[in-house]
């Protein structure tokens, strides 16, 4: 296992922040990571495509970088295919593989950053779906002992941007191939609104997969910061929810909130829309700032630290705590 010193972290992560790793370890199989975890002892951390990270300091312990590779299909019968990725699999190049196959399932999640293995860690989604709609199973290494295990979807308690593996099992299970199971004879998901809006502009009545595929490349594209212009981790907050009385006293005195209701009869408020709200869409100071075209992503035009753009993320909080009596939670992971 090949082990990299003083690393800039700026290279390695999507915000581009001033940082180093002391140690890095790429590993590309299971035995591999295995053999980092034990080099690195408890304190390793892992990094897959460092898109859902903020590192605020000099990171003194190893950092086990995820690339293994690989694409299997496990089984398949006339209407499904249960295919397994390895974690370092780009995640949207796995996406748009399945759609060139004709497997539906993740097209409504293309172009989100990052790698296979960090897809469960929140239970990645977009314009409607969420990954654990097509999740079979995953693999992981268990660090108190090495040893692999399977979870399958019952296990990982999936929510809302949630899994087992940010809470009971937090810096336990490093991830290490993930498996869907996906549609032969896909059923299409063009009921949000920018993607019905989308497909509507290009004459497209009866969707195929394909469609939604590249509907959602191009509205991502339109609306969101490449990273590699402009730094930054995408949402820096969740939705929050709330209960439904008080998502009723918010809409009398805010009638234009937008107020999704959700299973459980609780209610999600937009992030973005409360940030905006309070007026920092758009808003820069230094190189940190709020994306003009979306007030959820907070950039580092050139050279902001991971301080700065903590500072700001806590002044939205306070002021969208002030004004709406509601705490933003943080997505990204502050390191
Ligand atoms: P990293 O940032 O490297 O890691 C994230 C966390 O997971 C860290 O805590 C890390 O320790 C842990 N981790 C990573 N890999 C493993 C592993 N194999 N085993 C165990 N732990 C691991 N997210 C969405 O949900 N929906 C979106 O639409 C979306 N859009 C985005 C748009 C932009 C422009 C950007 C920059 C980000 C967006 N994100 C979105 C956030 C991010 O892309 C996802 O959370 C992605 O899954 C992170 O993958 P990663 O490999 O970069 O993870
Ligand atoms: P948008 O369409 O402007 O909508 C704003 C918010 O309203 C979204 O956060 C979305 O919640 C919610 N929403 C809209 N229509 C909804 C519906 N029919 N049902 C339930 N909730 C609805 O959002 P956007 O900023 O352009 O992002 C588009 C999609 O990409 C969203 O799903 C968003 O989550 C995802 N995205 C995520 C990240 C990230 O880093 N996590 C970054 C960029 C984009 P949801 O977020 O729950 O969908």
């Amino acid at each position: 296992m090949h082990i990299e010193h003083h690393v800039n972290l700026a290279t390695l992560t999507t915000f581009h922040v001033p940082a180093k790793a002391e140690k890095v370890a790429r590993v590309t199989t299971v035995d591999e990571t295995r053999e980092a975890l034990r080099a690195g002892g408890p304190t390793a951390k892992i990094l897959g495509g460092g898109s859902n990270v903020l590192v605020t300091r000099d990171v003194p312990s190893l950092l086990i970088k995820m690339e293994i590779m690989g694409r299997d299909v496990l089984s398949e019968s006339t209407d499904h295919v249960v295919v397994r990725f390895g974690a370092g699999e780009t995640w949207h190049a796995c996406v748009a593989w399945c759609v060139e196959q004709g497997w539906g399932g993740l097209e409504n999640l293309a172009l989100i950053p990052g790698t296979v293995g960090a897809a469960p860690m929140q239970n990645i989604g977009a314009y409607g779906v969420e990954q654990d709609r097509c999740f079979d199973h995953l693999e992981a290494v268990d660090r108190t002992n090495g040893e692999v295990q399977t979870f399958h979807a019952a296990d990982c308690a999936f929510g809302y941007r949630e899994s087992i593996f940010k809470h009971a099992l937090r810096d336990r299970m490093v991830i290490t191939h993930v498996a869907y199971r996906l549609r032969k004879h896909p059923e299409v998901h063009n009921d949000y609104a920018d993607v019905r809006l989308e497909l509507q502009a290009r004459n497209i009545t009866h969707a195929t997969i394909a469609d939604i595929f590249h509907a959602v490349v191009a509205i991502r594209s339109r609306k969101l910061p490449d990273p590699a212009v402009i730094g930054n981790a995408g949402s820096f907050f969740k939705n929050p929810i709330v209960d439904a009385a008080y998502a009723a006293v918010l809409h009398a005195t805010f009638p234009t909130m937008p107020q999704f209701a959700q299973p459980d009869g609780r209610v999600k408020l937009a992030a973005a829309w409360l940030i905006d709200q309070c007026g920092w869409k758009g808003y820069r100071s230094g190189d940190v700032g709020v994306h003009v075209n979306q007030a959820l992503v907070l950039v580092n035009y050139a050279s902001a630290t991971g301080t700065e753009v903590v500072d700001l993320s806590n002044a939205i909080r306070a002021s969208v705590l002030e004004r709406f009596d509601v705490m933003l939670e943080t997505e990204v992971n502050i390191w």
